[in-house]
């Protein structure tokens, strides 16, 4: 299956990313949408506010890729430089474009915000670039060509972007290239290692054909395993990666969570609407992020109850019933008080499942006996309990995340075990 592959580059300007005030998260979320249309992203970099950094990489990644898209610096501040550097860079001279202008005086008109001069400035662009009008904001996107090449900028601020890329850059660069297919087909597993599933299904591995790639992801004691084909007949590449996803589901069976690549809390979602049951939560050291994950999913409404984050002793006894006693004798973190906390919340709850924590979540707090990372949590029913002791190694927010993670996933096998 001969096809080119289009090649493409991702830079990300500003100082914050490369102190790590900012999370680079544009150029992930660009590198996923351009894997979805077919181009292969073959590196992305960071670079500073700095004119001679943003010019080199520019020069570097223009012989390296058909496609160079760029965020950052197109704000209306001294330290954004990318708009005039870009002129400069494909020789061309600023001009004020009136449509931006208009949209720019439209925008603070509605905010009823003084226009200041610098703010004109964002409707000035190079003569020699296409103007990808930014309906979120006032910088426009801009789009160079060298050559046969497609250069476009973009402003930082990630909403502003996704809108540009979305509604904008990726048509474009659709209809621009001839694109191969790039197909992929995601599951989910839980419950065991990656080199468990890698000996289970070693056979079915090798005899993959050359063309279908196999990736295994691990995280939180989860495992995605993901195919990914690439050719030109969309068609029979589908039907080709439909099958082979068929047979890899039936080999994983044992452990699949689910057949798409989405989050614990959505599987667990999807699993108690089809039984028509619902959820609820009683929370100590997680804090109710278990009810954070679980309401981030949309219609979440149809089978999450609500959450008690009973954090205090206080809490824990006048809200969940827990006896003094418990406490003073076996400790918040304990599995005589989870289990209280469950049956408590059983009871102030009309809930059919429901899920317990109570644990150590550092970097304080920590005993000979229940170090820091010693978890206890509790999934069940009105008529079965289950009750687990974890310990997590970490900072107090994968600590936290671990704990949600293993709890969403306890009362998934707990509901798919005992119905
Ligand atoms: P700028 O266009 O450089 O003025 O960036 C505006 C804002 O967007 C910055 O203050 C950052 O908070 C955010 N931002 C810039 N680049 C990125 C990036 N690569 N990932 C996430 N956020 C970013
Ligand atoms: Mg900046």
């Amino acid at each position: 299956m001969q096809t080119t592959n289009i090649y493409a580059s991702i830079i990300t300007i500003g100082d914050e990313l490369l102190i790590g005030q900012t999370i680079d998260t544009n150029s992930a979320w660009m590198a996923q949408e351009l894997n979805k249309i077919g181009v292969w992203v073959k590196r992305r970099v960071a670079v500073g506010d700095s004119r001679e950094d943003i010019w080199q990489s520019l020069d570097e990644e223009l012989k390296q890729s058909d496609i160079v898209l760029l965020t950052g610096g197109l704000g209306p501040t001294a330290d954004d430089i990318t708009k005039p550097l870009l002129c400069d860079y494909f020789g061309g001279k600023m001009v004020v474009n009136e449509q931006v202008l208009e949209h720019v005086k439209n925008i603070f008109l509605r905010l009823k915000r003084p226009l200041l001069e610098r703010n004109l400035k964002q409707a000035e662009v190079p003569d020699v670039c296409e103007v990808l009008m930014n309906e979120r904001g006032t910088a426009p996107g801009m789009l160079f060509r060298r050559q046969e090449k497609i250069i476009v900028s973009m402003p930082g601020v990630p909403h502003e972007m996704k809108g540009l890329m979305s509604k904008k850059v990726v048509p474009l660069l659709l209809k621009e290239f001839n694109m191969p297919v790039i197909l992929h087909r995601t599951l989910l597993t839980a419950g065991v290692g990656e080199s468990f599933i890698a000996e289970k299904i070693q056979l079915w591995e090798e005899a993959l054909p050359g063309h279908i790639k196999l990736a295994y992801l691990p995280n939180y004691g989860m495992v995605r395993l993901r195919l990914t084909t690439q050719g030109t007949d969309e068609k029979a590449l589908q039907a080709e990666i439909d099958h082979l996803f068929k047979e890899l589901q039936e080999l994983v069976q044992e452990w699949l969570v689910a057949d798409k690549d989405e989050p614990l809390e959505k599987a667990l979602g999807d699993l108690l609407l089809a039984r028509n049951k619902t959820i609820a939560t009683a929370e100590s050291c997680s804090g109710g992020y278990i009810a954070h994950l679980l309401t981030s999913v949309p219609g979440s409404s149809a089978y999450f109850k609500g959450t008690v984050v009973a954090y205090s002793y206080d809490a824990k006894e006048t809200i969940l019933g827990v006896n003094h006693s418990t406490l003073e004798s076996k400790g918040a973190v304990s599995e005589e008080t989870i289990t209280e906390m469950f049956n408590g919340l059983m009871k102030v709850t009309t809930a059919d499942y429901g899920i317990a924590t109570s644990g150590i979540m550092g970097p304080g707090g920590g005993t000979d006996d229940k170090p820091v990372g010693t978890v206890w949590v509790a999934v069940g029913s009105r008529a079965k309990m289950v009750a687990k002791r974890l310990h997590f190694r970490f900072d107090r927010a994968k600590n936290i995340e671990l704990t949600a993670a293993h709890a969403l996933l306890m009362l998934f096998q707990f509901v798919k075990e005992n119905g």
